[in-house]
């Protein structure tokens, strides 16, 4: 199995290093051909507003969004949900895929950046993951309106951090930058590996 991890910007390299501990391969994702054959993609952190621009630059956008449609397991973590989103207040255009609306740096100032403890419940049945993980939140968007099919399997003081709408999974956090890889297992086991598309 192979997950692509989206290069264009951000921290890219740091997801490729957790998955591959994980003992699965990865390939970076820069141009459409890099998809062919993929079973997984994460968008990683970074600026969505330049992310925004390159997937459109580079023939991504609609290609990604597309996949996505169809099933590809996707994993965006804070700008990477940022560009899944269907709604986003003051941001670039999003592959508009997974019910929720965000509030891009709404942390204000001084909090802009910190770390937590988050309660993770994956809530399915006999899944793996559950339990304590580290939280990084930098410059994190705010989630303020989920769907009705949207899984909330960690919150913060009352919003939802991280998110699950079938075969899309988003963090407002930082999981790539712990040493804690709980959130990726759950991606590949539950999503990647139990994925329709895989044969
Ligand atoms: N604030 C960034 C944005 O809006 C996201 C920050 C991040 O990915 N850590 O794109």
């Amino acid at each position: 199995m192979k997950i692509g991890v989206l290069a264009l910007q951000g921290d890219f390299r740091e997801h490729r290093k957790v998955v591959e501990q994980l003992g699965f391969s990865t390939c970076p994702v820069r141009r459409p051909g890099d998809i062919d054959g993929i079973d997984g993609l994460i968008i990683p952190g970074g600026e969505s507003t330049t992310i925004s621009k390159l997937l459109r630059k580079w023939n991504l956008f609609d290609l990604i969004r597309g996949e996505a449609e169809n099933g590809l397991p996707l994993f965006g973590t804070c700008a990477g949900l940022i560009l899944m989103a269907k709604e986003v207040v003051n941001g670039p255009p999003t592959l508009g895929l997974m019910d929720i609306t965000l509030e891009r740096n709404a942390y204000g100032r001084q909090i802009e950046s910190f770390e937590t403890e988050l309660e993770f419940r994956s809530d399915g049945d006999g899944a793996e993951g559950n339990g304590s993980i580290k939280g990084v939140f930098i410059r994190a968007p705010q989630v303020t309106k989920v769907g009705s099919e949207v899984k909330q399997l960690a919150t913060h003081e009352g919003l939802p951090v991280l998110l699950r709408q079938d075969n899309l999974l988003g963090a407002t956090f930082h999981p790539e930058l712990t040493d804690d890889p709980g959130i990726h297992e759950y991606f590949l086991r539950e999503m990647v590996r139990k994925s329709s598309r895989v044969g």
